[in-house]
């Protein structure tokens, strides 16, 4: 396994890839307290090219892939719990706004952007982005959108489902899928961005988002 692992250190750098038991840690206290089986490694991928290349290595080496966001979930989603063995890929680094565009009234952001960070963004741009909770401090837009997050003010603006315009994932293939799509008026076919949203990292890991902003209240 050292080999495989001298690999995706080459690949990802030193800093994005942990194993030793006292760094791993804190990716492995997940607030249910579920007992949670020792990963071979954490993967901190910087950028989507990245995630793709973290999950081309967990196939190649049979990894269970068990992707984490901000870990405020209560289910024990996002620690891996199998026997088998796994990997976890935790988007903590990618925290980029990548696009605030005022006259699409649009954000996109990296999927580890905590999700305070994108309302305060927002906020910044004059404009408002709903999604309230009270996990809103550590979880991440990528998670809230992998869980379909409700929170406050779901009767008035909808889940998280409702703010999102596209999404960029990785499949569990390594292959990236570009679905950023800024259009609001998109009548073009399927919608398979909502296939991904609510299937909390079974059809793949969520990278990126185009969000709706709208007029603050
Ligand atoms: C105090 C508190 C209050 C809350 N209140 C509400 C509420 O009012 N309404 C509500 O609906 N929810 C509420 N929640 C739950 C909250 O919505 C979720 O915990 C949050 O959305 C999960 O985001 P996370 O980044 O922490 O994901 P994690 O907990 O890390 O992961 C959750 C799941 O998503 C998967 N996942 C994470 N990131 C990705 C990704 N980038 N791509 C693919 N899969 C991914 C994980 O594998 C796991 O299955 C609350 C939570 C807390 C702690």
């Amino acid at each position: 396994m050292q080999e495989a692992l001298d690999q995706i250190i080459a690949t990802l750098g030193h800093k994005a890839v942990l194993t030793a038991p006292r760094d791993m840690e804190k990716y492995l206290d997940d607030l249910q307290g579920v007992t949670v089986t020792q990963p071979m490694a954490i993967l901190r991928p910087a950028n989507t090219d990245q995630v793709a290349a973290a999950v081309k290595w967990c196939r190649a080496n049979n990894l269970s892939i068990v992707p984490q966001g901000g870990l405020t979930g209560l289910t024990g989603a996002a620690v891996p719990t199998a026997p088998s063995p796994s990997a976890i890929i935790a988007l903590e680094r990618m925290n980029a706004i990548r696009e605030v565009d005022l006259d699409n009234n649009s954000m996109t952001v990296d999927a580890g952007v905590v999700l305070s960070k994108v309302q305060s963004s927002a906020k910044q741009a004059g404009r408002y982005f709903p999604l309230h909770h009270g996990g809103q401090d550590s979880s991440q837009i990528g998670g809230n959108l992998a869980t379909n997050a409700g929170g406050n003010n779901a009767l008035r603006y909808g889940t998280a489902r409702d703010q999102v315009l596209g999404l960029e994932v990785v499949l569990p293939d390594g292959t990236i899928w570009n679905g950023l799509r800024k259009l609001r008026k998109n009548t073009a076919g399927y919608d398979l961005k909502h296939l991904f949203i609510g299937s909390e990292g079974t059809l793949g890991l969520i990278t990126g988002a185009v969000l709706k902003l709208g007029a603050y209240p």
